[in-house]
């Protein structure tokens, strides 16, 4: 990848991922079937074996899961608004009314002080976004859920692997999603999987999963067909076996930027890890003076960078006639000021020193 633009995000889907796809498509049995079912086990492993729901993508992973959880109209559910509107959809979805609160600067990751500010007599839940593969403060987050009686959800959309003293986002809430989609730490195509706190609410998720139908015309629920095929099944196994090496990789890629960037480029502020956490690096996000310029700089220079979020969510078309005057100026700050850079696991050496060359000039000019 010396040749050419360097991406900011690169899926990589190898022969072995290929091979997994024919042996489904020879088996002739396509749709959700064993597959599936040994692509929920082995995700499993990675969340202290909570059992786990595959989907069709991480916004209907959300939706189940808040759905099963018992979230519906009249409820309130605690979110930050620095994130992608998906987190927000999945609320407004199941009936109930997403609370904006801020993040704080470090992490990007939701305030717990601004979460606790924000409870009312409404309010069901918590739902953090683990952002760019970060975890949020599940300490602060469960003693404030304990202290009210509230469930706590987990947006891990992009945190697969991270950790939060030692355990694994996904691991801490009633439920968890986590996204597929092609850009994320790993693929299934497009895909989702819900985690849960318990077996009862498992056994809801499959069912909203599938019309409301354990056995088939014995429908039990009004529900979805939100299923996971087995061909992105077989393409998430072998995936599943290949995420630890990739994320060892997207780890050791920061520490290079972290230190490179310190000493090229001083302007440039580089992401900050908490004290417990076990950052992933779906995004290396980075706040810079001029961000539009520097990412039009970088975009000449060949490296494609990008920028989650510019916009805040509740700023959203959207969302704006339901927020109306709603202000969180740290979100808006980092909108304004974030981009995020290459990080893969598939930058070279080369790579890393053509983007850190890059963004040095282009912050200094
Ligand atoms: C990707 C993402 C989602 C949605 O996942 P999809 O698989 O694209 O539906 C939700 N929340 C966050 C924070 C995400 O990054």
């Amino acid at each position: 990848m010396t040749e050419g633009a360097i991406p900011v995000a690169r899926p990589l889907i190898g022969d072995e991922e290929r091979a997994a796809v024919d042996r489904v498509l020879r088996s002739g049995m396509v749709v959700q079937g064993p597959e599936v079912a040994a692509f929920e086990e082995e995700f499993a492993a990675l969340v202290e074996g909570r059992p786990c729901v595959a989907v069709n993508s991480g916004t209907s992973a959300l939706h189940l899961g808040l759905l099963a959880a018992g979230v519906g109209p009249g409820d309130e559910v605690i979110v930050p608004s620095f994130t992608f509107a998906a987190t927000a959809n999945a609320v407004v979805l199941t009936g109930a009314t997403p609370v904006f609160v801020d993040i704080e600067p470090d992490y990007f990751c939701v305030d717990p002080e601004a979460v606790a500010a924000a409870v009312t007599s409404r309010t069901v839940g918590i739902m953090p976004v683990h952002l760019y593969g970060h975890p949020a403060d599940m300490d602060a987050l469960r003693a404030i859920a304990d202290r009210h009686g509230l469930a706590l959800f987990e947006d891990a959309c992009q945190a697969h692997l991270a950790r939060w003293r030692g355990r694994p986002v996904g691991a801490f809430g009633d439920i968890a999603a986590f996204s597929f989609y092609p850009t994320k730490n790993m693929t299934t195509g497009e895909g989702g999987i819900v985690v849960c706190a318990d077996e009862t609410v498992a056994r809801k998720v499959r069912l909203l999963r599938n019309q409301g139908m354990e056995r088939r015309y014995a429908n039990e629920i009004v529900g979805f067909n939100t299923r996971m095929t087995d061909i992105a099944a077989a393409i998430g196994r072998v995936q599943l076996t290949k995420l630890p090496g990739w994320t060892e990789q997207r780890q050791r890629n920061a520490r290079y930027l972290d230190t490179e960037l310190a000493n090229a480029a001083p302007d440039v502020v580089v992401p900050k890890v908490a004290e417990h956490a076990e950052h992933v690096y779906h995004q290396y996000t980075v706040r810079v003076p001029d961000r539009d310029e520097v990412q039009a700089r970088l975009a000449e220079a060949g490296v494609s960078t990008g920028v989650y979020y510019p916009i805040p969510v509740h700023r959203l078309p959207s969302y704006a006639d339901r927020t109306g005057s709603l202000d969180l100026p740290v979100t808006e700050r980092a909108c304004r000021e974030v981009i995020s850079l290459p990080v893969h696991p598939s930058l070279s050496s080369t790579d890393l020193d053509r983007v850190v060359a890059a963004v040095a000039k282009a912050v200094a000019a």
